[in-house]
């Protein structure tokens, strides 16, 4: 027995006992959430869209008098677009998630500049260069312009 309570307080105590029991409560509530859209928001709207069908209504009577059996067609295709809306919510949802959590590229770098005009003649040189290569002036990095 006192190995049975040893045994349970390590299961216990492990870290991932704890994560599920934290994702099974997590995951009712979103199963709530789920629901009550589906429920309350898509089938209302689902129902304008059948003008005010209910399909858990429809079957078909198989025998006669009150005790007859009935096959709730019905009922089996209310469950089907309940499950495809659940699924069409998740999807939707997780698409939201996914987009939330994908890292946004990183911007290139913006590399310095190669090139600068020649004050004097407008050229083109070397963003180090000290003499123009076409008027030969002499380009000052300190901006401070030499001519010669
Ligand atoms: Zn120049």
């Amino acid at each position: 027995m006192k190995e049975f309570l040893k045994e349970f307080k390590k299961f216990i105590s492990r870290g991932n006992v704890i994560d599920m029991a934290v994702g099974i409560i997590i995951g009712s509530a979103f199963t709530a959430i789920v629901n009550s859209l589906v429920n309350d928001v898509m089938m209302p709207l689902l129902s304008i869209l059948t003008g005010g069908l209910d399909f858990a209504a429809l079957c078909f009577v198989l025998g006669e008098g009150d005790g007859a059996a009935t096959l709730n067609y019905g009922a089996f295709i209310a469950a089907v677009i309940n499950f495809l809306l659940i699924a069409f919510v998740i999807f939707t949802i997780i698409k939201a998630m996914n987009k939330l959590s994908r890292k946004k590229p990183e911007a290139p770098k913006e590399e310095p500049p190669k090139k600068k005009a020649c004050p004097f003649c407008k050229e083109e040189v070397a963003i180090d260069a000290v003499k123009c290569p076409h008027c030969t002036s002499v380009l000052a990095e300190d901006g401070l312009i030499y001519v010669d």
